[in-house]
């Protein structure tokens, strides 16, 4: 008999109500006690929507992040927070958000403002944790508080409860040590806390625990694979019975060590991972149980149920009581519940499965495999429908799009000169002074347009009301930008609710969700549009909001797109083609709108790049793979421009060693980064011989409030040309300036027009 279990559900609730609850207590409209209530009417609602399964997750709720949660466990909480004298669940939200000494009065004295740990991506997903903070002085201690309130719950609910928690290897691994000590020193200390941790479940009659260590799908050095040794060793005499997860890729050449850890049952990605399954056969002592998760749980589309069971029936024959099935991984990367979905047309909504459709899914194969294929005929038959439907359709199937596809060449992708050629053409038409100052795109997105926005959506305002709002909102920047005296010019996207959705709305094969929201962190959600067909440009999407900005000014307007590889990234995306060649669509339809913008007379054109870091595989042996077709979509969307059309690019982030020969390899004519955190040490990276074009190192954080001053930043901007010659660099900010007000867009901005002055005069 194959059983069925999950490995996490999404939290944050089918209608967002956790993000709601919460948000209502951190601005002091709720009490403590009714969020508390919500997370428990929400754990419970989703218990009962997974009774279903044979063994159901407990304690993969969190109020902000379950990684977050497991600090808590272990005791490790940051210096800076412990010895605060208020709630435990106020001191969680003081780790996860930081909190400001003036904010907290009561405690100003004692254990008042602070700041918020750091966070970053949960693998390769776009789901972002609290970072735990080591310090080789950290001692843990375990506090199972959380942990135990939510089984007893769960237990008094009859829920058939399997603890989920973060394993020990892969906690301190995506953890950072302040003080840069060896983390994989902590181990021995760690370890006796899990094993406390597991006594104590086991004592609360918990059969099975599963312990998540993703870590394996990566490439792991001697150091690291002994230390899974020894923490597995470690916790053999546990009384629980151990399920080790592993999920979002393959192990690979871990096989042989994941195999044989001293566990009693081991999970896979069957899904991104499939290759692994047959070496595990036979490597797999035959005391193990199996957890094969053969239901995507990082896309929203149905299973082709028939085609896994072909697969699966055999595995099930030889594996009996030890096969397990569930999910990939966490359904925390999914929304809830199709159901709630009525914008989506009913062709495509009979294409998908969200989390609750994607444990029906479960069951179904299950029972085929347990009863037999005849037990849940209708269903497979439903499912075969949906499946050939959206195999064959014309709205996914584009003709004339895999023409094209086929048509594309490397030199396609090709300026016409080299990049000094171009750059004197462009210096002669642009006549920009040394250090030209720009902006990234956006401008402060205020009440008004938020407002013009749901009124249009609303039908409240018509097409000639929202557009003359929007050509108001232009006008209104390209005023302050030519007051402030900047050099080249931006309309300042305030058409824009989202720089994926924009564009998504406006080309064909792509559809849009109601509620299809994934938590991003804490209370912070994404609905990613949906890419389910074909990818094309039915008519121009930027060209009339650019050239009536240009209209309105003689300086040069930059027209500002979003590059394929972002909108790719930040969508869910078809799992019937190699993401590249869907990648490689949305390249041929941005640069249709790059040429048609160069025809409107737009000679410098941005086309923001800022996800392609986020894409890299999680194996860096996969990296160049990837980084090549990400860089030959950016390629053939922006170089069939003539040399006379400038070209920018703009990535916020600040890592770029390790991919900069592939940045250089896009032969933008200008990038723009984020540097200022970094003191503009990044652009070590970006040095003479390895970067031959011209930078924009961002100069002040748009995340943060204050005004950065002039003298810092010609001070930042020296630092740069020590690294870059000075003809070549730019001065803008490290991002669009969307999420601030212009009360503090003005003041920076001056400061850094002043800045450049200064430069130019070589004061
Ligand atoms: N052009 C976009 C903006 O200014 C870029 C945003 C981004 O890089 N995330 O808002
Ligand atoms: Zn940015």
């Amino acid at each position: 008999m194959a059983r069925t279990h999950n490995l996490g559900f999404p939290r944050i609730g089918a209608k967002r109500e956790l993000k709601f609850a919460l948000e209502s207590y951190w601005k002091g409209q709720s009490t403590r006690d009714e969020l508390k209530a919500e997370g428990a009417r929400l754990r419970r609602r989703h218990w009962q929507d997974q009774a279903g399964l044979d063994l159901v997750p407990v304690g993969d709720f969190a109020f902000y992040d379950q990684v977050l949660d497991m600090s808590f466990t272990l005791g490790n909480l940051p210096e800076r927070v412990q010895g605060f004298h208020g709630d435990a669940l106020d001191n969680y939200f003081r780790v996860a958000r930081g909190r400001s000494a003036q904010s907290a009065e009561e405690h100003a004295e004692c254990c008042g403002g602070v700041a918020a740990g750091e966070m970053t991506k949960w693998f390769d997903t776009n789901y972002h944790y609290i970072v735990p903070e080591f310090t080789a002085a950290t001692e843990f201690r375990l506090d199972a508080s959380r942990l135990l309130a939510q089984l007893e719950e769960a237990q008094a609910q009859g829920v058939k409860a399997k603890p989920v928690i973060v394993g020990p290897v892969t906690y301190l691994a995506i953890g950072k040590a302040k003080d840069d000590s060896d983390r994989l020193a902590l181990l021995p200390r760690l370890l006796p806390v899990y094993a406390e941790l597991l006594e104590t479940l086991a004592a609360q009659g918990v059969e099975w625990v599963q312990i998540d260590e993703p870590l394996l799908v990566t490439e792991l050095d001697a150091d690291w694979q002994h230390a899974f040794n020894t923490a597995y060793h470690h916790l053999k005499s546990s009384r629980v019975k151990l399920l080790l997860a592993t999920y979002f890729g393959q192990l690979a050449e871990n096989q042989y060590l994941a195999a044989n850890l001293p566990v009693a049952g081991l999970h896979i990605d069957a899904i991104n991972g499939r290759d692994d399954v047959m070496p595990l056969l036979n490597l797999l002592p035959s005391y193990k149980v199996l957890s094969l998760g053969v239901i995507n749980g990082r896309n929203i589309w149905k299973t082709d149920l028939d085609a896994v069971l072909d697969w699966l029936a055999p595995l099930a024959e030889r594996l009996g009581d030890r096969l397990w099935i569930a999910p990939s991984c966490s359904l925390l990367h999914v929304p809830v519940d199709l159901a709630s979905e009525h914008a989506l047309d009913a062709g495509i909504t009979s294409w998908l499965a969200f989390a609750l459709q994607k444990l029906d899914e479960l069951k179904v194969l299950a029972t085929a495999l347990n009863q037999g294929r005849a037990a849940v005929a209708a269903e497979l038959a439903a499912n075969r429908t949906a499946i050939d439907a959206r195999r064959h359709s014309p709205r996914v199937h584009n003709p004339a799009v895999q023409a094209a596809l086929a048509a594309v060449t490397p030199a396609l992708g090709r300026r016409h000169s080299p990049y000094p050629a171009r750059a004197a053409r462009q210096a002669a038409l642009l006549k920009l002074p040394p250090y030209p100052t720009t902006t990234i795109g956006s401008f402060p997105q205020t009440a008004e347009i938020r407002q013009a926005r749901s009124r249009y959506k609303a039908g409240a305002l018509d097409d000639a009301g929202y557009k003359a709002a929007m050509q108001a909102e232009i006008a209104r920047s390209v005023r302050e930008q030519e007051a402030l005296g900047l050099d080249v010019l931006v309309h300042g996207e305030a058409e824009r609710n989202d720089m994926v959705e924009y564009f998504g709305e406006q080309l064909d094969g792509y559809a849009f969700s109601q509620f299809g929201w994934v938590q991003s962190y804490g209370s912070r959600c994404v609905k990613p549009p949906i890419l389910f067909g074909d990818i094309s440009r039915p008519r121009p999407m930027t060209v009339d909001w650019i050239t009536y900005a240009q209209s309105l000014t003689d300086k040069p307007m930059k027209g500002m797109l979003t590059g394929p590889v972002t909108i790719l990234n930040w969508s869910f995306v078809r799992d019937d083609q190699p993401r590249s060649v869907s990648c490689m669509q949305l390249a041929l339809a941005i640069r249709e709108e790059v040429l048609d913008l160069e025809k409107a007379g737009v000679r410098v054109i941005q086309i923001d790049e800022a996800a392609l870091r986020e894409g890299l595989p999680l194996r860096k042996a996969q990296w160049q793979a990837y980084l090549d077709w990400a860089v030959e979509s950016f390629r053939i969307t922006a170089n069939g421009v003539a040399d006379e059309t400038q070209i920018h690019t703009h990535m916020c982030y600040s890592e770029f060693n390790d991919i900069i020969a592939s940045i250089a390899g896009m032969d933008a004519d200008v990038i723009t980064i984020e540097t200022s955190r970094s003191d503009m040490e990044l652009l070590d990276a970006f040095d003479d011989f390895k970067y031959p074009n011209e930078i924009g190192p961002g100069v002040y954080d748009i995340h943060s409030p204050n005004i950065p001053t002039t003298g810092h930043i010609v001070q930042l901007m020296r630092k740069a040309a020590e690294r870059i010659p000075a003809e070549r660099l730019w001065v803008n900010p490290d991002c669009g300036l969307k999420t601030r007000q212009w009360s503090e867009v003005i003041p920076a901005l001056t400061n850094m027009v002043a800045a450049a002055r200064t430069l130019r005069a070589g004061a």
